[in-house]
């Protein structure tokens, strides 16, 4: 099935929408040495000039780093920028719907909520495997969006390639591919692939592997159209100079995150290892990600005793498909010997 033409998929509004024009967007030559077009104080550089509000040195350095063109990325502040970008792009509210996978990153439906999109959220298999003919069947033709996350989270496993494939090939609408974690993965990443898949938004982030949570920069790949809308919608300066700065550094430093990726992944396999051998582990769930999810024999009082220990990990026992699951971050070898100390002098109440 082809994808419907953009001015069919995108609400009418942003489509006949006439974007503000900022001083530095309608300048643009690099000649200028005297600016005095945007009312800003002369003083205090460089901190006194508005920001790039495209991006374009940083864009340039990320993209041959993507496998992308800089033309197919957008910028937000986090991966939650470019999510509420999506809706309010795509989906009249009270009117159209977006469907999910469940359990998922909670963002998807928070974002539904905020702008009267209606979600409908479609289960996982027991083990988190994805099942494309279930997910399409819960779409109708209100449906603009399909969101898939790929390591998921909380369960941390990729789904199926040939799956999502499925679903992106025999969906209409836009599919938002989230790869948060496709750095911990052996998957090939979908953002390699939009030539051939014009129809998908895949998301990536500065916040995970590349150790920069801090910073809030999020990142969407598509096709030129659909950043042009993006770039259309969102804040003129959403990215701040100190941001842009700073995520240009972490692309100067790209060994380190190779090293911090590899030393994860390696930490994680001897995590799990020891998590499987405890009294109160029921289960260890494989992953691709930097994290993982754990049954245990009865999460809430683990989870308080970890609390009281000081150690914080995410209590998942109420989600679906999660009964009595703890969500562990991989962190240095210090703070996993120290957690599993903590698990192996518990002893239940
Ligand atoms: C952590 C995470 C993100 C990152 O969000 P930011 O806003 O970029 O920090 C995105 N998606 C998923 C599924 C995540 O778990």
């Amino acid at each position: 099935m082809s994808m419907r033409p953009l001015s069919q998929l995108v609400r009418p509004n942003i489509w006949n929408l006439k974007p503000y024009s900022s001083a530095r967007d309608e300048y643009k030559g690099a000649e200028a040495s005297v600016f005095l077009d945007a009312n800003e104080n002369p003083y205090n550089a460089p901190y006194n000039r508005y920001p790039d509000p495209l991006q374009q040195e940083l864009k340039e350095m990320l993209a041959p780093v993507k496998g992308v063109m800089p033309g197919q990325i957008f910028l937000g502040n986090g991966s939650d920028e470019a999510i509420d970008l999506v809706f309010r792009i795509f989906c009249e509210p009270g009117r159209d719907n977006v469907v999910a996978i469940a359990p998922t990153y909670g963002m998807y439906k928070v974002c539904a909520d905020i702008n009267a999109v209606a979600y409908r959220p479609v289960m996982l298999g027991a083990d988190f495997s994805l099942d494309a003919a279930r997910l399409l069947a819960a779409a109708d033709e209100r449906t603009k969006v399909i969101f898939l996350c790929s390591p998921n989270n909380p369960s941390g496993n990729d789904l199926k390639r040939e799956e999502i494939i499925k679903v992106v090939e025999n969906f209409s609408g836009i599919v938002v591919i989230d790869e948060a974690y496709s750095d911990f993965s052996v998957q090939k990443p979908f953002r390699e692939e939009l030539s051939r898949y014009p129809n998908i938004i895949v998301l990536n982030t500065f916040s995970k592997a590349l150790g920069s949570a801090a910073i809030r920069l999020g990142m969407a790949f598509a096709q030129d159209e659909i950043i042009a809308l993006f770039n259309k919608v969102k804040y003129p300066y959403n990215i701040n100079l100190l941001t842009q700065r700073q995520a240009a550094e972490m692309l100067r430093k790209r060994f380190d995150v190779d090293r911090w990726v590899k030393t994860l992944i390696r930490e994680r396999e001897q995590v799990m290892t020891a998590f499987a051998e405890l009294e109160i582990c029921e289960k260890v769930y494989p992953t691709d990600a930097n994290f993982f999810l754990t049954q245990v024999q009865g999460a809430d009082d683990v989870y308080e005793y970890l609390v009281r220990n000081g150690i914080i990990v995410r209590n998942r026992s109420k989600v679906e498909l999660c009964g009595n699951c703890l969500r562990v971050t991989i962190g240095t070898p210090q703070e996993d010997n120290r957690l599993l100390a903590a698990l192996r002098s518990y002893k239940r109440g």
